[in-house]
C-alpha cells in the first residue's frame, strides 16, 4: 500500500505543539490573538448581512507567525528524517509530536 502525502500531522498541529514566543500560548492552548479573531468576526458578521455562510477559518490564521514558523522547521526536520514515502510503513508514525497529535480515526 503507497503511504500517503499526508502521513505527517498537518501544520496547524505542530504549531499548537509549540510554545507561543509572540503571546505566550502553552503548547496546547490558542494563541491569544483577539485581533484576529475581531477580524474574522467582523468579516462573518458582514457576510451574514449579505445572506453568505461564515467563512471556514483555518485554524493556522489564529495563530502567531513565529509559532506557525517554529512548527513548520518542525516539521520539515521530521519529514526530512523519515523515510521516503514508499518505504514507510503504513500505520507507523514518523513525527515527533508525541502526545500532541492524535491521529484521526479511520473511517470518518
Ligand atoms: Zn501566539
Amino acid at each position: 500500500m503507497p503511504a500517503k502525502p499526508d502521513d505527517f500531522p498537518p501544520f496547524h498541529a505542530y504549531a499548537l505543539a509549540h510554545r507561543c514566543t509572540t503571546c505566550g500560548a502553552e503548547p496546547g492552548q490558542p494563541c491569544d490573538a483577539p485581533r484576529k479573531q475581531a477580524e474574522i468576526d467582523t468579516m462573518n458578521s458582514t457576510r451574514a448581512q449579505l445572506g453568505h455562510p461564515p467563512l471556514e477559518t483555518d485554524p493556522l490564521h489564529l495563530l502567531h507567525a513565529s509559532r506557525t514558523d517554529a512548527g513548520g522547521r518542525h516539521r520539515d526536520r521530521d519529514v526530512a528524517a523519515a523515510p521516503w514515502p514508499e518505504d514507510r510503513e503504513p500505520g507507523r508514525r514518523y513525527d515527533t509530536l508525541g502526545e500532541h497529535w492524535q491521529e484521526p480515526s479511520e473511517g470518518i
